[in-house]
């Protein structure tokens, strides 16, 4: 297997509600893998060898801060390197940022990645961001910033922002993105989805888990709980040709999925992660067999009020 990385989906919760997020982070969401969890997890994870970095993401995973801080110790002891994915809310100017990030300056191999786009904010590098760049710098820790290509925004993304790289992705309409954006995007015919575009489902380079013990190939495909079974034995039993969702996809996508199943669907769709995250949506209605493959509930935007 080509698994490099292992992403901590700290929490679900997040102190806004972003139109485009995969995962419907929410202050309405519950829960955080807790540190004695994390503690277990990495050493479980260490038993793949070729896994090196661990990402530390959410929801907001600043919103648990100590033990956000605590995990990414604890992961670079054990050789690990780490990226942490943040907002930035809590850069409200660059002093409090320098206080923020501080205790990361004294940690080896760790980088922030900051989420900065016309989602989180009125403009493609919000204030909170600048401050964040500005005490990063100022403190010697990598950064660079993450932005989201937004269809009703015609000014360009900068490419870098005080030296420091903007990354720019496409939109993909899953999660959150499938019900707020894709009323005005031009759609396609369902038959053209036939590959999923952005994930190598038969052999991941990263997975994710999130506060069940859920490993994830793509948000919402589950390969197995990891509190129930050890995080070793589900990558190496992993077989994605038996595996009931990523089969499908992997020999017809999302096309595949929907013909598989028998699944009622539109004509008309914004992209191959909208079919396939309405697919899933409704399959987990109509085939509860299959439902332990597509949890938890929480990345299908369910109980939250
Ligand atoms: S097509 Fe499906 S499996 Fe592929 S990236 Fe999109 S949502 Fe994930």
């Amino acid at each position: 297997m080509n698994l490099t990385g292992v992403h901590f989906l700290l929490t679900y919760r997040c102190d806004t509600e972003c139109d485009h997020c995969f995962v419907w982070g929410s202050p309405f969401q519950k829960g955080v893998i807790k540190l004695k969890e994390i503690l277990f997890l990495l050493n479980e994870i260490r038993k793949v060898e070729a896994v090196k970095e661990i990402s530390l993401e959410g929801g907001e995973p600043f919103l648990y801060y100590p033990i956000m801080v605590k995990a990414a110790r604890e992961a670079v002891k054990l050789g690990f390197s780490v990226e942490i994915v943040t907002n930035g809310y809590w850069a409200c100017s660059v002093e409090d940022a320098l206080e923020w990030l501080k205790p990361f300056a004294e940690i080896e191999n760790i980088s922030l990645s900051l989420s900065s786009d016309y989602f989180h904010g009125e403009k493609w590098i919000t204030e909170e961001a600048e401050n964040a760049v500005k005490a990063a710098k100022k403190l010697g820790i990598p950064i660079i910033i993450l932005a989201v290509s937004n269809p009703n925004i015609s000014e360009k993304c900068p490419n870098e922002v005080l030296g420091v790289p903007v990354d720019i992705s496409e939109l993909r309409f899953r999660g959150r993105a499938a019900e707020k954006l894709v009323k005005n995007v031009e759609k396609r015919n369902w038959t053209e989805f036939k590959e999923c575009p952005y994930e190598d489902l038969a052999d991941p380079v990263r997975v994710h888990i999130d506060p069940l013990g859920y490993v994830h190939v793509c948000q919402g495909i589950c390969i197995g709980d990891a509190f129930q079974k050890s995080f070793s034995k589900i990558i190496k039993e992993y077989k994605p040709y038996s595996h009931p969702i990523v089969e499908a996809l992997l020999k017809n996508g999302p096309f595949g999925l929907a013909q598989k199943y028998g699944v009622p669907h539109k004509e008309f769709y914004a992209d191959a992660c909208h079919f396939c995250y309405e697919i899933r949506c409704t399959l987990r209605k109509l085939l509860p067999e299959v439902s332990e493959f597509l949890a938890p509930d929480q990345v299908y935007g369910e109980g939250l009020s």
